[in-house]
């Protein structure tokens, strides 16, 4: 929660409850004591009736009876009232009632008092706290440096940050060459891909301090608090001199701005603001780099990936194959593996895990094997350990897909991958991987066209059916009625060349050269489009279809390949193609 409403809600609670205090005292003082006219009291007098009655500075007098009856009346403030009183033998009791109004008064203050005492405590306590998480960042140093080698797969993010380590440690190298340092560094992928650990080990290959904080400890924090944090930060890290700063989850602090946000964001663009400033602020040869880490770089404020910021972006994608089997085999380093243990095969069996579930694994089987005191951890620890680890997760997470899902997303990739081969000769596929990457859900594959200024409808015929591969090879091996969701976005992208094709670009014989933005119906309402579209779409299929089946074996291969290894490159995919066909 944020200050600003904390410190309404608890000076509300105070209002309130004084109110209440004061209101029930009040209430309690003249509860049951009823008022009478001082004409009737002064009857009341002459007829003897009055036993007591308690005088006091107030506007009010209390009278007790004889009959044990008490009441209020005005109080006369008369000069001989209490020699009347008296002389009429009733007992005069002297109290300075101000006393009894003190009283609560006093309580309330102190009540007050106790809770403002206890708010501001706990808030320094708060504050205290946040800057020891600070503070904490020094010890960080102290721990053991960790290098690349301690993070295993990930190449591609290695080398990318490996570049940044020479920046660290020779900007003057760089800078008598015109060549404008980066400052900033954005991760983006799942979490547990090793992010923070990349940070860390750029660190610890440049020999420089590392001062790690999470997007998430600037936003619960009291105003302005949060953009003073972030100064404090870089005020560390610059007299530190080179140092990498690691903000992890930057998506809670950097979140794209929208207009009709209500005030709840003011206190979070101003962290921003401020780690904005602090950016553009340092010198480009003092060597620090920030480097901020992300799984939701689709919700981040654009400010921040704008040149001079986080302009350098690296994805961290989940492990293929090959990258869990150097994970497992770096985490196993530590730990008596048995003989049975077959690392490569467990490899197999984990996809979809990320390294920290990997790590994790690992762990568990020690535990497991350290439970049964046993000298080593063997295939039965790590069976357990499996089920372990898959039981603990989310259902939604993906490390529990099928071996089912892998197969389908295998030969919807390839799909693509071998339609693009044999439509478009020129295009390079370089990459078809079946692992998730945090653009394509199921898996996907890069397909770099040729550089070219136009278009043909040639080329645009095989861009629809290279997008309708995927779903024509899964209808070939799996059935029509066994086809998935997986080719929705495949679909969207066919059905809008298509509809471009035939309504804008003069590219189909029926609907002439007119174009349909310009007449104002471009939209699906038109019956000739929808039409004409519909059956564009249809042989398109028809077609990609009959040639994967002319294809089948090439295509079997290509899956085939993509379930073993996950991710194939475009040598590879060359290969398989060539040697098939
Ligand atoms: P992220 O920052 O991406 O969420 P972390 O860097 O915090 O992930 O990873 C958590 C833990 O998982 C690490 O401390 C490490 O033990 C393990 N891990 C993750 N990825 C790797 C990897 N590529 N190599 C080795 N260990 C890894
Ligand atoms: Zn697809």
């Amino acid at each position: 929660m944020r200050l600003n409403n904390k410190i309404k809600i608890t000076l509300s609670v105070i209002v309130i409850f004084t109110l209440l205090l004061t209101g029930y005292i009040y209430i309690k003082n003249r509860k049951g004591i009823e008022e009478i006219p001082y004409t009737l009291f002064l009857t009341h007098v002459e007829m003897g009736l009055v036993e007591e009655v308690v005088l006091s500075n107030n506007e009010k007098i209390k009278v007790r009876l004889e009959n044990g009856n008490v009441f209020v009346t005005d109080n006369p403030r008369k000069v001989n009232f209490k020699e009347e009183l008296l002389l009429n033998n009733i007992k005069v009791i002297e109290k300075d009632e101000t006393i009894n109004q003190t009283i609560p008064m006093i309580l309330t203050v102190s009540i007050m008092g106790f809770i403002l005492f206890h708010i501001s405590r706990n808030m320094s306590k708060q504050a205290a706290k946040e800057m020891s998480q600070m503070s904490k960042i020094d010890t960080e140093n102290n721990t053991k440096r960790l290098k690349f080698s301690d993070v295993a797969g990930n190449e591609e993010a290695k080398e990318a940050l490996m570049d940044l380590v020479d920046f660290i440690k020779n900007p003057d190298a760089y800078i008598k060459l015109g060549a404008r340092l980066p400052r900033g560094v954005l991760l983006y992928g799942p979490p547990g891909t090793g992010k923070t650990l990349l940070a860390k080990a750029m660190a610890g290959e440049a020999g420089v301090p590392f001062f790690p904080v999470s997007g998430s400890d600037f936003v619960q924090v009291y105003a302005g608090l949060g953009a003073s944090r972030i100064r404090e930060l870089f005020k560390k890290a610059k007299e530190a001199g080179k140092s990498v700063i690691f903000i992890d989850e930057i998506d809670s602090l950097g979140k794209k701005r929208q207009g009709d946000n209500p005030s709840g964001s003011e206190e979070g663009d101003r962290t921003l603001n401020a780690l904005l400033t602090e950016m553009s602020g340092f010198n480009e040869n003092d060597g620090i780099i920030v480097v901020a880490a992300t799984n939701r770089i689709d919700i981040l404020d654009e400010a921040l990936l704008r040149p001079g910021r986080f302009d350098r972006q690296v994805e961290v994608n989940l492990p293929d194959v090959s990258g869990r089997y150097k994970i497992l085999k770096l985490h196993s380093e530590n730990k008596p593996i048995s003989k049975d243990v077959d690392l490569k095969k467990l490899a197999l069996d984990t996809v979809y895990f990320s390294g920290a579930k990997l790590e994790n694994l690992m762990n568990e089987a020690a535990i497991y094997a350290a439970k049964e005191k046993s000298s080593e951890i063997t295939s039965d620890h790590i069976n357990r350990a499996y089920y372990t680890v898959l039981v603990g997760d989310e259902k939604k997470d993906r490390s529990a897909i099928q071996v089912r899902d892998k197969e389908i997303t295998a030969f919807h990739e390839a799909g693509h991958a071998l339609v693009t081969k044999l439509v478009a000769k020129d295009n390079r596929v370089t990459k078809v991987s079946i692992i998730p990457s945090t653009k394509g859900m199921g898996g996907f594959s890069i397909n770099l066209p040729p550089d070219k200024m136009y278009q043909s409808k040639k080329d645009i015929l095989s861009n629809i059916m290279i997008a309708l591969g995927g779903r024509a090879a899964e209808e070939i091996i799996f059935g029509k009625d066994l086809v998935t969701t997986g080719a929705s976005s495949d679909l969207e992208k066919a059905t809008e060349m298509t509809l471009s094709m035939i309504a804008l670009l003069g590219m189909d014989e029926e609907t002439g050269l007119v174009n349909y933005n310009v007449v104002g119906n471009r939209n699906l309402d038109n019956k000739l489009l929808l039409n004409r579209t519909k059956e564009t779409l249809d042989n398109l299929y028809l077609e990609t279809k009959k040639l994967l089946m002319e294809n089948i074996k090439v295509l079997k291969s290509l899956a085939k390949n993509l379930i073993e290894k996950e991710v194939l490159n475009e040598e590879e995919i060359n290969y398989l193609i060539t040697s098939e066909v």
